[in-house]
């Protein structure tokens, strides 16, 4: 079972786990490029954690500014509305700490600057737990794999390993009191899965929390329903039983 070397040629896919939570981590840390891809992604498994008592946070780089059609609005007042979107709809899955970066939407690079901050924000926070974004290129869907996301997974892939954890990488954090800190798990969104969560009673979160994104998805017609697809989809191919609804992602063990 599985994907192991020697196995990449006859291309199997990894097998799909299915999540349950028995307290695992108590602390999530979702480092994401853009105000609405973390609801997309990952916000009935959200939903879920913070059932169970989990403290969640979201670290945001950009504040979506390049993000929907509105041309009136200025680039700061568009950050505005946006910023103000996720607000609510973290409120809607039980997150109440939101910090935004405030990269420029569209131009965000894996730098060191990037993994320093967040390698901050990991050590002050000290999550078992990061979700990010899948820093490779996924063939099938184009929208997976928006430069910002990409540069945002791998940026933050690189601060939980090594930056996070490594007390001599940027010297300044432990100077300023932001002691080392090793995050185990690893969960990535829009990848080749190998776990998925069961969030059939969290569904109706994630519809709300994405309907507070007004101002990306409009007056939201259809969206429930292309949402249940894309989770009947996740759910199916995890081999869970029919009309569950699942979000899935690649976990990786970091120790
Ligand atoms: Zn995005």
């Amino acid at each position: 079972m599985g994907f192991v070397n020697g196995e990449v040629s006859s291309m199997k896919k990894p097998s799909i786990d299915v999540f349950e939570y028995t307290g695992q981590f108590k602390r999530v840390l979702c480092v994401v490029a853009h105000p609405d891809d973390i609801d997309f992604g990952a916000s009935g498994t959200i939903a879920y954690l913070t059932s169970q008592g989990c403290e969640v946070a979201y670290v945001m780089v950009t504040s979506g500014d390049a993000g929907g059609d509105d041309s009136k609005l200025t680039r700061r007042q568009r950050a505005a509305v946006r910023e103000n979107e996720q607000r609510k709809a973290a409120q809607a899955v039980g997150v109440k700490a939101v910090a935004f970066l405030g990269y420029r939407d569209g131009l965000v690079e894996s730098n060191l600057k990037l993994r320093k901050e967040i390698a901050q924000k990991i050590r002050a926070f000290k999550p078992d737990l990061v979700i990010t974004q899948n820093p490779e290129r996924n063939w099938e869907r184009i929208y997976a794999s928006h430069p910002d996301h990409m540069a945002v997974g791998d940026a933050a892939i690189k601060a939980v390993y090594p930056d996070a954890r490594n007390p001599h990488a940027f010297p300044r954090l432990m100077k300023n009191g932001y002691v080392p800190h090793t995050v185990p798990e690893v969960w990535v969104t829009g990848s080749e899965p190998n776990l998925a969560v069961d969030i059939t009673k969290f569904f109706s979160y994630k519809v709300s929390a994405l309907r507070e994104h007004a101002s990306q998805i409009g007056d939201g017609e259809g969206l429930e329903d292309r949402l249940k697809s894309w989770a009947e989809s996740n759910a199916e191919a995890a081999g869970m039983k029919k009309n569950r609804l699942a979000e899935s992602f690649r976990r990786m063990e970091t120790r």
